[in-house]
């Protein structure tokens, strides 16, 4: 049965936002589902800081990248808890103010021809004869679809209930960061974006600070599984050692995936994008730009999917298009970064330290820097600890490259692929840090 909408997408972040503008562009009927009021879809917790590569997103989908950007910075300062500078690193940065992206998206997203239903949530998905049919929302109406998308962010309560059909959707303590955040009225003693790190301080994380004349943000994220988390006290120590002043305006607290992709997006009926599927750093737990960029390969595979679809809902096999892409364009990538991620947290306050000293005096976040930073790491191979580490991470990394441009065509082979995978990072694991 042909449904009124071809696609019901539910979050309309970065990832959900950008999407619905794609396919409705394309004349396919949408409806987007936010639980925020109108003027506020997509606002969340959020540091807005990003690769100046964001913008060709912004301008594919007109917003006022005025309104949007509050700053940009050309170079990015890692300091220690003693103000030491350990590193400067030239990249394009700009500083996004998150409240007023999501006022310009969901102008955008009203400009086109889609029903928006806000400030209501998706509770529950809709599941019979292994396939999604639709959603539950919480006033106690029904949507039925041929397609849900689950854009919804970290929240996770939809795929939750779809985990039962794909079991590697499952998420564990170690695959999390905690961040809080405040923003702070007035400019800092900072010229440019800094970061800070301290294992004891924040463990498995960083602080960071955007200084802005007007208003500035402090904050950190750290591992959710250390013992004691303490954020606030965590937050009020760092102000006090970075001299952070200026009278708090906001304080905000999230959590965050810090790992590679799931590595199946997709189910009968329903397709994860954005921060929902993992699609963010694992290194630096930044999503936003990820968020467009999984939207992007998601529009042009489902697009296809939605197209040549005349099963409702749209089924697994259709919809794999989408894996197979993602996996390919970028998931490979992601996946490296999961393996770089695991190298930093196996290393001691001292030897990161040495670590943040060789990075590139330049990054522009590609497959290049990885092999950079590789290189420039091996300039500490007197060290033979790191060597051993670096060796296996390296190891690991060619095994990477190598299972992700082999992603599997057919959902048939994906259990052998999913197998493989778990292998590379489980022994990984257990070289870098058992
Ligand atoms: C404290 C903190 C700081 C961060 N700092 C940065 C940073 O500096 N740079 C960066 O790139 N990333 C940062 N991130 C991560 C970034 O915010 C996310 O990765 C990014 O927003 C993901 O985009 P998305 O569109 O996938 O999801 P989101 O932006 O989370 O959008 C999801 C939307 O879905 C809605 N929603 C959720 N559940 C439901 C439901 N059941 N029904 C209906 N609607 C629902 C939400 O209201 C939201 O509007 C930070 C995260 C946190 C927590």
């Amino acid at each position: 049965m042909k449904h009124k909408y071809d696609v019901v997408i539910v979050g309309g972040g970065p990832a959900g936002g950008y999407l619905s503008y794609n396919l409705a562009k394309d004349g396919f009927n949408v409806c987007l589902i936010d639980s925020n009021p109108i003027d506020r879809v997509g606002f969340k917790a959020c540091g807005g800081i990003s690769s100046d590569y964001i913008l060709n997103y912004l301008k594919k989908i007109n917003l006022n990248q005025e309104a949007i950007i509050d700053d940009s910075f050309e170079e990015v300062n890692i300091i220690d808890t003693k103000l030491n500078t350990l590193a400067s690193i030239k990249i394009n940065l700009v500083h996004l103010d998150r409240e007023a992206m999501g006022k310009e998206l969901s102008n955008a997203l009203r400009n086109e021809n889609i029903s928006i239903l806000s400030n209501l949530r998706a509770i529950k998905l809709l599941i019979r004869n292994s396939s999604v049919h639709g959603v539950k929302l919480s006033d106690g109406s029904s949507i039925e679809t041929s397609l849900v998308v689950d854009a919804s962010g970290f929240n996770g309560l939809l795929r939750q209930q779809a985990s039962q059909y794909v079991p590697y959707w499952h998420i564990t303590k170690s695959d999390l960061v905690i961040a809080i955040m405040e923003i702070l009225k007035g400019a800092q003693p900072f010229r440019t974006f800094t970061l800070t790190i301290d294992k004891s301080l924040i463990p498995g994380g960083y602080g960071w600070i955007t200084p802005s004349q007007n208003k500035s943000a402090i904050g950190l994220g750290l591992k959710l599984d250390v013992k004691n988390v303490s954020l606030r006290y965590r937050l009020l120590l760092l102000k006090r050692i970075v001299l952070a002043k200026g009278e708090k305006k906001r304080s905000l607290i999230g959590l965050i995936y810090a790992r590679r992709p799931f590595p199946t997006l997709v189910y009968n009926g329903y397709a994860l994008v954005g921060e929902a599927g993992s699609q963010g750093n694992p290194l630096f737990g930044g999503g936003i730009l990820g968020a467009f960029i999984g939207s992007d390969i998601a529009f042009k595979s489902l697009r296809k999917s939605l197209e040549s679809n005349d099963e409702h809902p749209v089924s697994i096999d259709s919809l794999w298009r989408y894996n197979f892409e993602f996996m390919h364009q970028r998931g490979k990538f992601l996946a490296t970064l999961d393996a770089l991620r695991m190298f930093a947290q196996s290393l001691s306050e001292d030897e990161m330290k040495e670590f943040i000293s060789h990075l590139p005096s330049k990054l522009t976040f590609d497959l290049k820097d990885i092999v950079k930073i590789g290189v420039k790491a091996i300039k500490m191979i007197s060290k033979s600890r790191i060597f051993w580490r670096i060796f296996d991470m390296y190891r690991a990394n060619l095994e990477i490259q190598k299972l992700y441009s082999k992603y599997p065509k057919r959902p048939q082979d994906f259990e052998e692929w999913v197998k493989k995978d778990l292998e590379i990072f489980e022994s990984l694991r257990n070289k870098l840090l058992k």
